[in-house]
């Protein structure tokens, strides 16, 4: 196993850590056998995030007993300093430890500075001298955002979506937080589930020997696909792969959702992370799961959009949301 030092932290963790997002949509019981497996094949880096619902809980209960052994990121999407503290002391209960590794800010439209009026950074800085947090961190899916906070020297390590999707601006981020002493996770190795090939995704990746790709893990079956590619430990795609990397990246071009949900909520309750990549799942998954009756009422929802343009005003791709909505509602109804 390849393992990866980030940045200034000194931290230093085999290459493919947990992403801990997808365990919030299973049970105590189907997911603690899964953060287990994962413990035990030597994965060592575990992400997740106050806004996971119960991640943290599960992980806690996962890891207890064995604290030691493993590096923890968490994040707070707090916007007053009085939030932060409250959101680090649950995360430190539902954890079970007195210490967080990593505690990141998650995904701020403005990072956070010292001296500005939310009083974050400050938190922070006070939350590591008492030894509750080792290093400040920041997530975030702008780019502009996340450049600015490498080059202020404030934060440690960055979180941002990277994946053979991705384009040369992100590489760019990738070298300059090389350069800036940044730790850098890499988050939405698959696309939000629009990859479907975990080895061509880790293969890819890589060749950037200063990335920590944090990949998603819902089912055993999907853990045991990363365990049997860590194991592979291939350090660049084989022909096969970079074949279907290439036909992805022709497919998934320009305008298409990443699934990473800053458009919620949305008035109507469209659940759009999905419904605005209809044709896509459609597409790249069996169709049949998108076709249930539960489905097709998500999908009718689009038709009561309030075209207040929330959603748009949030997402950090800039989508036409309604516009691809629309698209992908007339897109369904060819399926049925
Ligand atoms: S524009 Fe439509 S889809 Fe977007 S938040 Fe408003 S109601 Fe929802
Ligand atoms: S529409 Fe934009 S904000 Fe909403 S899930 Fe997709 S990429 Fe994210």
């Amino acid at each position: 196993m390849a393992e990866v030092t980030l940045g200034r932290t000194g931290i230093t963790v085999q290459k493919d850590g947990f992403g801990a997002l997808p365990i919030q949509r299973r049970t105590l019981e189907d997911a603690l056998p899964i953060l287990r497996r994962a413990l035990d094949s030597g994965i060592n880096f575990f992400d997740t995030a106050r806004s996971y619902s119960d991640s943290e809980e599960k992980l806690g209960k996962a890891i207890s007993g064995q604290r030691d052994s493993f590096i923890i990121a968490s994040k707070s999407p707090a916007a007053t300093a009085r939030d932060y503290l409250m959101d680090l002391e649950t995360s430190l209960r539902n954890l079970k430890t007195d210490r967080i590794d990593i505690y990141q800010f998650h995904n701020p439209e403005k990072i956070p500075r010292p001296g500005d009026p939310s009083g974050l950074y400050e938190a922070a800085q006070d939350a590591r001298a008492a030894g509750k947090i080792r290093f400040i961190g920041i997530s975030n899916h702008r780019l502009p955002v996340a450049a600015e906070a490498v080059r202020s020297g404030l934060y440690d390590t960055l979180q941002f979506p990277f994946n053979y999707l991705s384009s040369g601006k992100e590489e760019d981020l990738v070298a300059l937080c090389k350069e800036k002493g940044v730790g850098f996770i890499g988050m939405k190795g698959l696309s939000g589930g629009l990859i479907t090939d975990i080895g061509a995704a880790r293969a890819w990746i890589a060749r950037f020997d200063s990335v920590v790709p944090i990949w998603g893990i819902q089912t055993m079956g999907e853990l045991e696909s990363l365990i049997a590619a860590v194991r592979r430990d291939e350090k660049a795609p084989t022909a096969e792969q970079q074949a279907r990397i290439e036909k992805d990246r022709r497919e998934l071009c320009g305008e298409f959702c990443r699934s990473c949900g800053y458009c919620a909520p949305c008035r109507a309750g469209i659940k759009i992370f999905n419904c605005a990549r209809m044709s896509l799942l459609l597409r790249r998954m069996p169709s049949a799961n998108f076709l249930t009756p539960e489905w097709r009422r998500e999908m009718e929802k689009i038709k009561d959009c309030q075209d207040c343009g929330d959603c748009e005003a949030r997402c950090p791709y800039s989508l036409p949301i309604r516009e691809l909505l629309k698209k992908n509602y007339e897109d369904y109804q060819t399926f049925l």
